[in-house]
């Protein structure tokens, strides 16, 4: 039986280590350089930064992540540096790209553990230079061990807002500010249902008690309004408002931002599995059950790209997957492994709702962004025109949801296919329309999902 596991984050080694134990040597593909993920990403070769410095409390994890995705590189047909840009339904192929040179797999069933990427709300001055997200400013800290300027400044919502100033803290970078959008009481509301994993809620607030001793300015309930700065010299200051209302200026020469993460889910909607949007996540989610079983034969999803869940929950849907998918194909399973895992992910999934309550998208943000900020970085559409294509007097008629939009403003169609912008416009267009942002839709995921080389046009590809 040909399986494939897409991504070597924590789901994807777990998945790949059941397989493995059932006597299968799946193909094993992941567009980094090497294994571990978005949260234990390994720096490149020749850094000499430990495990503690790198992971601070989760050190433990990812040694012992990294040690299992070792031993799994030489059982397995593993190809790192491999993008999987599209797949096929009948014959069951993924195309992937690696090195310049496209290839098809063919494949009777694959595993998709694809993560997530920041979810951003664009601001005006966004995307000046020294602005990056929450994310980019923690892989230049593990990956290239630098800070993403001399004085930074975090703004959004979430716990990896409080982790990545944490370490930065850490690192000896200057911060200076650590501003959440969200306000004191609704985090202390949603408290109530966060004990369900104590462990994560203590280092959560380790984190939030350590950057206030050391005497970093820390507001909730802010709203920022605009990133200031010019050309060449990139960011200078944050406008933002304080909980109080007053409006204040602070000075920095780089941010980070991001509200939370979204999942990658642009193979699996290729593939055809039904997309949802999901009120609690405030995301679009694949529909899967508890295992990682899609409606589509041979489709198994596991991970933050099968709906958000943490590291700890990805590395368990991804044993889960590998089972359904063993147990699917008659091959042997270990049901008690799979009763553990199950009762394990039902607690997690309480603690999760509760701390999506706690740091809910910033929805109300997003639709008032000033009709001047450029919401789509790749194409340069502004709010403004989107809200345009909204009219119902303009040349085309009003857009009721947005593909319509996209193929009024090109919002979505460049490089990031939306990945970036979609979640922001969707709000915009549905204040403008006043709907749900359900009833918006999402931009439908295209292929190739990240942009391919004219070498490696699909004319090209090669038989595996
Ligand atoms: C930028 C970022 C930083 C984060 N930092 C932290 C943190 O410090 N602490 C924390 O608790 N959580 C963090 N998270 C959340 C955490 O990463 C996830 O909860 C966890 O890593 C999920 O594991 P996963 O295996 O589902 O996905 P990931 O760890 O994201 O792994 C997915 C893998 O799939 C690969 N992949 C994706 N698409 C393709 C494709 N088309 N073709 C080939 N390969 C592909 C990626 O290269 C990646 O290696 C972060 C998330 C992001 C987006």
């Amino acid at each position: 039986m040909r399986v494939a596991v897409v991504g070597a984050g924590p789901a994807g080694v777990r998945a790949v280590e059941q397989l493995v134990r059932a006597g299968l040597r799946p193909l094993w593909l992941d567009e980094a350089p090497d294994g571990g993920g978005r949260i234990y990403q390994r720096p490149p070769a020749g850094f000499t930064r430990g495990a503690r410095a790198l992971y601070g409390l989760e050190a433990a994890k990812a040694t012992a992540l990294h040690a299992t995705l070792d031993a799994l590189k030489p059982v397995t047909d593993w190809r790192p540096g491999t993008l999987v840009w599209d797949i096929g339904a009948d014959p069951r192929q993924l195309h992937t790209l690696r090195e310049g040179r496209a290839a098809a797999q063919d494949v009777d069933a694959a595993i998709l553990c694809t993560g997530a990427m920041d979810r951003v709300v664009p601001l005006p001055g966004w995307t000046l230079p020294g602005v990056t997200t929450l994310g980019g400013a923690q892989i230049a800290l593990k990956a290239q061990g630098c800070a993403i300027g001399r004085c930074v400044a975090f703004l959004g919502s979430g716990p990896l807002l409080w982790l990545v100033a944490y370490q930065y803290m850490k690192a000896g970078a200057t911060i200076a500010a650590v501003l959440d959008t969200t306000p004191f009481a609704t985090k202390a509301q949603a408290l109530a249902g966060l004990p369900h994993d104590p462990a994560t809620l203590a280092k959560g607030l380790y984190y939030v008690a350590r950057l206030r001793a050391a005497g970093i300015l820390v507001a909730e309930g802010v709203t920022p309004l605009a990133i200031e700065g010019e050309g060449e010299r990139g960011v200078t200051a944050l406008h933002w408002r304080d909980a109080a209302g007053r409006e204040r200026w602070l000075d920095c020469d780089a941010l980070g931002l991001g509200w939370g993460v979204r999942p990658e889910l642009q193979l699996a909607d290729l593939a055809g599995v039904p997309i949802r949007f999901d009120p609690v996540q405030h995301n679009w989610v694949p529909e899967r059950d508890a295992m990682g079983r899609t409606s589509v034969r041979g489709i198994y999803l596991a991970g933050d790209g099968a709906g958000i869940g943490g590291a700890d929950v990805a590395e368990m849907a991804g044993a889960c997957a590998a089972q359904a998918l063993l147990a699917d194909a008659g091959l042997p399973a270990d049901a008690a492994l799979v009763r553990r895992l199950q009762a394990r992910l039902r607690r997690q999934a309480r603690f999760r709702a509760a701390l999506e309550r706690a740091f809910p998208f910033p929805a109300q943000l997003a639709a008032s962004m000033p009709d001047e900020t450029i919401l789509c970085r790749c194409e340069r559409v502004t709010a403004g025109e989107l809200r345009a294509a909204a009219e119902p007097e303009g040349p085309q008629g009003a857009a009721p949801e947005v593909n319509r939009a996209k193929a009024f403003t090109r919002i979505g169609m460049g490089r990031c296919q939306g990945r970036v912008c979609g979640m922001a416009a969707a709000e915009v267009l549905a204040a403008r329309l006043g709907c749900g942002v359900a009833e918006i839709g999402r931009l439908r995921g295209q292929a190739p999902v990240k942009p391919l080389p004219f070498i490696a046009a699909p004319e090209a590809e090669e038989a595996a």
